[in-house]
C-alpha cells in the first residue's frame, strides 16, 4: 500500500525498486536520435521538438552532410534548410533556430558545443530538456531530462505532483542518487513510450504495478 503522504525515504526506497525493475526491462536505455558528435546531438534534439526520433533521423544524415559543422550551418542559405528540414514540421522556425544556433556557436564557443548548462541555455532554442539531453549523451554529466514522458510517468509513480517540468526535474533530483540521474530519466522517458501511455497507460502488462499509486487503489 503506498501512503498519499509517503515520506520522502519512503518514497526513495520506493523508486530504488522501479529503477531496478525499469533496469532489467530497459537494459539499454538509448537514445533514439542518431548523432556522431554533441553537435549532431544537438541540432537533432532540437529538431525534435513536435516530432518523431524516427522523422528526425531520416533528415539529418543529409542535414550533416550539406552541413557538417557548425560553420556550414551558419552560412547555409535559408531556403535550402527549410526544405532539408521540411519532414520535422514547422521547419521555417525550426530552420531559422538551427542557423542562428549554428552562429551563436561560432560566435561564442568557437565552434564547439558548450559543456554547461548555463552556457547551453544561452543559445538559441536550447531549453533545460534539450541542455540535459546533451549533458547526459554527448558528455556523460548527470543530467535529468522532463519531456512529457518522463513528467507523465514520474505523476503516475507519485513521484512528483508537479506539471512544470523544472518542478518535476527538481523532484527526481531530490529522489536519484546523482550519478543515475541520466539513466534513471532515459528509463522513465522509454517507459512512457513503450507501457506508461499517455492516454491508455498498459498496466496489465507493466512490471511496476505493486509499486505504482496510479494503479494501487
Ligand atoms: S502501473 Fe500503469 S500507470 Fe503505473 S507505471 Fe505502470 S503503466 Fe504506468
Amino acid at each position: 500500500m503506498i501512503k498519499a503522504d509517503e515520506s520522502l525515504s519512503r518514497k526513495r526506497s520506493r523508486l530504488v525498486k522501479i529503477c531496478d525493475k525499469l533496469a532489467r526491462s530497459i537494459p539499454d536505455p538509448a537514445i533514439e536520435l542518431d548523432f556522431h558528435t554533441p553537435f549532431e546531438l544537438l541540432v537533432a534534439t532540437v529538431l525534435s521538438a513536435q516530432t518523431t526520433d524516427k522523422t528526425v533521423n531520416r533528415v539529418t544524415p543529409h542535414l550533416f552532410r550539406r552541413y557538417p559543422t557548425p560553420s556550414a550551418l551558419a552560412q547555409a542559405d535559408l531556403s535550402e534548410l527549410e526544405e532539408i528540414l521540411r519532414p520535422t514540421g514547422f521547419f521555417r522556425r525550426k530552420a531559422l533556430h538551427t542557423k542562428a544556433l549554428a552562429e551563436a556557436l561560432e560566435s561564442r564557443f568557437s565552434g564547439a558545443v558548450p559543456q554547461r548548462m548555463e552556457d547551453l541555455l544561452t543559445l538559441p532554442g536550447v531549453g533545460r530538456k534539450t541542455a540535459s539531453v546533451v549533458l547526459f549523451h554527448a558528455f556523460h554529466q548527470p543530467a535529468i531530462f522532463v519531456d512529457t514522458h518522463v513528467g507523465r510517468v514520474s505523476r503516475r509513480l507519485g513521484l512528483t505532483q508537479s506539471t512544470d517540468p523544472g518542478e518535476v526535474e527538481s523532484d527526481l533530483a531530490r529522489l536519484i542518487p546523482k550519478e543515475d540521474w541520466g539513466i534513471a530519466a532515459s528509463r522513465l522517458l522509454l517507459h512512457g513510450r513503450i507501457v506508461c501511455l499517455s492516454r491508455a497507460p498498459l498496466c496489465e502488462r507493466c512490471t511496476l504495478t505493486p509499486l505504482c499509486p496510479h494503479t494501487a487503489g
